[in-house]
């Protein structure tokens, strides 16, 4: 299955309380894994903050079965978006320094 076409099946398929922006043409240079296609969306807040959620399809699947596969990827990506969204603007401001305690 051609990647845009997967790509926009993703998004077709998500729930539309889903916020999350479909990042095309970004690429990670570690690819320890070219057995998979990555997908990569950008879950973000009013404060600024983003998260980068990433979905993996096998490239050796059959399209019979990614469309089979579908339904529980997107799934485990809406959790990770809800569980963005769930965080207050305290957690996010902390994922934007790393966790590393501001120390004046
Ligand atoms: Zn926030």
């Amino acid at each position: 299955m051609d990647n845009k076409i997967l790509q926009n099946l993703i998004v077709s398929n998500m729930s539309s309380e889903v916020n999350l922006r479909p990042l095309s043409g970004f690429k990670m240079d570690f690819s320890a894994n070219p057995d998979f296609d990555k997908f990569f969306f950008a879950a973000s807040c009013d404060c600024g903050t983003s998260a980068l959620l990433s979905l993996e399809v096998s490239i050796h699947k059959t399209d019979d079965e990614i469309n089979k596969a579908l339904p529980s990827l997107i799934e485990k990506l809406q959790n990770q978006e809800k569980s963005f969204r769930s965080m207050n603007c305290t957690m996010h401001g902390m994922m934007r320094k790393g966790f590393i305690e501001d120390t004046k």
